[in-house]
C-alpha cells in the first residue's frame, strides 16, 4: 500500500481537469481561425488558398457589396489562410471549442464595399483593396504625380482598363500610319522638286 501511494505522489496527476479548468495547448496549436473585419482588404486570397472551401467569397455588384464567410464546419485547421493573408486580418487560435446549437452558428460573415470605377463608376473592387493597393504602389512612385497614375489606374476597373488600352494603341496606329504618310509626302515633293 505504501509502495502504491509513493508511485502515485511520484506520477503526479495522470488526467486534466477540462471541462471544468481551460485545457492548456502547445504554443503551435493550430485551432479556430479568428477574423478581425476591420484588418481584412476583402482580398479573396484565403478563399482561394483554403483547400477545404471553409472560405467563400460572394460579390454583388448591384447592391455594392462582398460578403467574406467561414464555415467552421469545413474547415480542417491547415493554417493556409494566416499564411496566404496580407494583412494578418485572419489567424489560427488556441480555441478548439467549436460545438454549436445550430449549423448556421458554425457560419461568421464580414460585408465589404466596393469601390466605384474612377472611369465609369461601376463597383468593381473591394474600396478597402483598392486604398491598399494603391497606397502600396505610391510608396514606390518617384514623384506625385506618378502616385496619382498609379492611384487612378488600381481604381479603374478592368473594363475600362481594356478599353483605354484599346484606345492607346488604336492612337499610336494611327498616329504611326500619319507619320509614314507624311514622310512619304515629303520624299514626293524631294523628288518634284529635283525632276528637271
Ligand atoms: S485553416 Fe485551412 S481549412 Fe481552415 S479556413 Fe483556413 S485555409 Fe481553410
Ligand atoms: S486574405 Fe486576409 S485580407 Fe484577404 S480576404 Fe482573407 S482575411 Fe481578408
Amino acid at each position: 500500500m505504501l509502495k502504491l501511494l509513493k508511485e502515485i505522489l511520484r506520477t503526479g496527476e495522470a488526467t486534466v481537469k477540462y471541462p471544468f479548468a481551460p485545457m492548456e495547448v502547445c504554443k503551435d496549436f493550430r485551432g479556430k481561425p479568428e477574423h478581425r473585419a476591420e484588418d481584412c482588404i476583402a482580398c479573396a486570397a484565403c478563399t482561394v488558398a483554403c483547400p477545404a472551401n471553409a472560405i467563400q467569397m460572394e460579390t454583388d455588384t448591384a447592391a455594392g457589396s462582398r460578403t467574406w464567410s467561414i464555415n467552421y464546419g469545413r474547415c480542417v485547421f491547415c493554417g493556409r489562410c494566416e499564411e496566404s493573408c496580407p494583412t494578418g486580418a485572419i489567424r489560427l487560435s488556441a480555441d478548439f471549442e467549436l460545438a454549436v446549437g445550430s449549423k448556421a452558428d458554425l457560419t461568421r460573415k464580414a460585408v465589404f464595399t466596393l469601390a466605384g470605377c474612377a472611369c465609369c463608376g461601376k463597383p468593381f473592387a473591394p474600396a478597402k483593396e483598392v486604398d491598399y493597393v494603391a497606397r502600396l504602389l505610391g510608396q514606390t512612385a518617384r514623384s506625385e504625380e506618378e502616385a496619382e497614375r498609379l492611384r487612378l489606374t488600381v481604381a479603374t476597373c478592368p473594363a475600362c482598363k481594356r478599353a483605354q488600352d484599346v484606345h492607346q494603341i488604336a492612337t499610336m496606329g494611327i498616329a504611326r500610319q500619319m507619320d509614314a504618310r507624311h514622310s512619304e509626302a515629303g520624299r514626293s515633293v524631294k523628288e518634284l522638286e529635283t525632276t528637271p
